[in-house]
């Protein structure tokens, strides 16, 4: 699932990409991921717009046509977007004027596309918690210090911090030496504020390696990601842990598989 990092990379790919070329034509092979407004509209909207802007907020991605014109891309599971030649497997694809083509591709269908007036309006935006980036130390403490949930549960909850999923909550968790399983307001100020520093921290060296590859995510350009093999504890079950050799371990926390290091994670 792509998170904050990946998100970001695909922001910046898109602008250096697609800014000013215009739109001529819209091809929509899958109806399901475009959630507003009708398909007939949606295409009508587009063709003649050449983007302004490309934004991103936690892992909601935006491409601003005029200041009441934005299409709002949650990739959600398995959704990504590629920039180039004709790709049947696309679900929706735009074509420009000089003849390339962004393609929006999701084996799962499960992303959305929304062309609307206003983004920020959104619900899903407007209960958007902030970026770790934002946050002060002291922000951590208070986030934490009220809530019982597991620390690695809380992480992902996009209400209180918007921008973290299952790879990069795993990876803070080790760096800032913390249990996933502990209550959040089991962490002393120190370790709140520590693991505050890793998550800001893992986030920054995911958007300066393009991301992680676990999964169907690849950069504008089909490429994959340089953060996959940097990753500390996910998608590492058994091995030894990078600091202390102990196999990793993998249990199910709040229903996503979470990978840690039982001896330095208390
Ligand atoms: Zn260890």
């Amino acid at each position: 699932m792509p998170e904050l990092p990946e998100v970001e990379t695909i922001k910046r790919d898109l602008t250096k990409t697609i800014l000013n070329k215009k739109i001529v034509a819209v091809c929509i092979r899958k109806p399901k991921v475009i959630k507003e407004p009708s398909i007939a509209k949606f295409k009508k909207s587009l063709i003649g717009e050449s983007a302004k802007e490309v934004i991103r907020q936690g892992k909601l991605l935006i491409i601003k046509f005029r200041p009441d014109k934005f299409l709002a891309v949650h990739l959600r599971i398995a959704g990504w977007l590629i920039y180039g030649h004709k790709e049947e497997r696309a679900r929706v694809s735009f074509q420009f004027s000089n003849g390339k083509f962004l393609h929006y591709m999701d084996q799962r269908l499960l992303g959305e596309l929304r062309l609307i007036k206003d983004w920020r309006s959104l619900n899903f935006v407007k209960n958007l918690g902030p970026e770790p980036f934002t946050l002060r130390p002291e922000q951590f403490v208070q986030i934490f210090k009220s809530r019982k949930t597991k620390i690695k549960a809380l992480l992902l909850d996009q209400t209180l911090i918007a921008g973290l999923g299952n790879i990069y909550a795993q990876e803070a968790l080790f760096l800032a030496k913390i249990d996933p399983r502990r209550p959040a307001n089991s962490l002393s100020s120190q370790e709140a504020k520590l693991l505050g520093l890793k998550l800001t921290a893992v986030l920054r060296e995911g958007i300066k390696y393009k991301g992680s590859s676990v999964d169907s995510y690849r950069d504008l350009n089909g490429d994959k990601g340089g953060m996959e093999e940097r990753l500390k504890v996910y998608g590492r079950k058994g091995q030894p842990c990078l600091i202390c050799k102990t196999p990793i371990t993998k249990i199910q926390l709040a229903g996503r598989g979470t990978s840690f290091c039982s001896h330095c994670q208390k």
